[in-house]
């Protein structure tokens, strides 16, 4: 439900939105002016919008009621009081184009915004993952130079959640998958969720885990009732929900089942890279030392996973002494551009990555090679 909160905050609001304003005022001031692709860009689409819209407070909808989804869609697609970072959300055309356009980036590599389907009944998340993903691939045909997309994919119902990533990779052929971190509270090393982590090597389509709000057992100690923010969002429970999520993922074994699974990770990998060198430590201690309590062994060690098996964007992190450190700790060809349009100004980041205090050829990788090579995309 915080969410939502969430997801309504971005529709009704807000001071807090600075992306489109900000760039609209500035012009542009590269000297390297490096191909940039940008490759967390959130979209939504008029379904997305009324099926979050239909959500209760506590839960999933009782009724999918999908013919009043698409009218009301329909209706958004006209005219309605939008704020600027929903309108920013609707537009995979031209409006999004001349923002990049002003701040020098070439791509957008998009992904449903978040919660994306996962908190919708599993009929209303099939219908509204599927039509964001036509959407989407609409979107790619019409600029194949400009976008590139993930797909999304309704976790909540696995078999379901594989028949529409296989559609949207082999039919539709966008360039990989999202999900918003975790599902009703349940996380993708799961055994019932193998068959998405399966679909995803078979496809070699890279699976981005975007951040959303932690589980509810833990938001009463995110947002402090007199602290004037949320700590559950963005300023630090999206990373703590996700960065565990990560590191569910490598110590449950999944990339010994899934040696091939390419997982993408926001915001400088969501703290993972700080804690590689004390995961390492602790795991030789518990775990491959004499006093091992479980006698479970991974093949590796959890920092090798991540530098084989993940890869970091610089998604709101616009921070050179943190690219450093990332750089040193995982390599260059780990780590993509991104922006976080709309939620961050495409400028800042487009600065940011031209800037950069790395050798040009790994600027050269972090700016785009390591996108096209991750997301399969073609220059035409
Ligand atoms: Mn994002």
């Amino acid at each position: 439900m915080i969410d939502r909160r969430t997801f309504n905050a971005a529709l009704l609001g807000a001071a807090a939105s600075v992306g489109v304003a900000q760039a609209q005022q500035q012009t542009t001031t590269n000297q390297q002016s490096l191909r940039l692709i940008a490759t967390e860009e959130a979209f939504t689409t008029p379904e997305q919008l009324a099926a979050m819209s239909k959500l209760g407070g506590t839960g999933p909808i009782k009724d999918p009621d999908l013919n009043s989804i698409r009218n009301k869609a329909r209706a958004l697609d006209v005219e309605s009081p939008l704020t600027r970072t929903t309108r920013a959300l609707l537009d995979i055309g031209e409006q999004r184009i001349a923002d990049m356009d002003r701040a020098g980036v070439a791509m957008h590599v998009l992904s449903l915004t978040s919660p994306g389907v996962q908190m919708l009944d599993v009929p209303t998340a099939h219908e509204v993952a599927r039509v964001s993903n036509d959407r989407l691939a609409e979107a790619v045909r019409k600029y194949p130079t400009r976008f590139a997309g993930l797909a999304s994919f309704a976790p909540q119902d696995p078999a379901g959640a594989v028949k529409e990533i296989e559609r949207s990779i082999r039919d539709l052929k966008l360039h990989g998958l999202v999900v918003n971190s975790h599902t009703n509270e349940e996380y993708l090393d799961l055994p019932k969720y193998w068959p998405i982590l399966e679909a995803a090597e078979a496809l070699d389509a890279a699976l981005y885990i975007h951040p959303r709000n932690p589980p509810a057992a833990i938001l009463p100690f995110l947002d402090m009732p007199d602290a004037g923010t949320q700590l559950s969002s963005a300023m630090w429970g999206f990373q703590l929900d996700t960065g565990l999520h990560a590191a569910r993922l490598i110590v449950s074994g999944i990339f010994d089942r899934f040696p091939k699974l390419k997982i993408v990770l926001g915001h400088m990998g969501e703290g993972v890279p700080f804690w590689l060198f004390r995961m390492d430590q602790r795991y030789k201690m518990r775990n491959a030392g004499e006093g091992s309590r479980t006698g479970r062994k991974l093949q590796r060690l959890p920092s090798e996973y991540f530098k084989s098996n993940f890869l970091i964007t610089t998604s709101g992190v616009f921070w050179d002494d943190s690219l450093k450190f990332c750089r040193d700790a995982i390599g260059a060809d780990n780590i993509m551009f991104a922006i976080d349009y709309p939620y961050e100004e495409s400028s800042q980041a487009a600065r940011f990555m031209n800037a950069a205090p790395l050798p040009p050829a790994e600027l050269r990788k972090v700016a785009y090679e390591n996108a096209e090579r991750v997301f399969h995309i073609r220059r035409s």
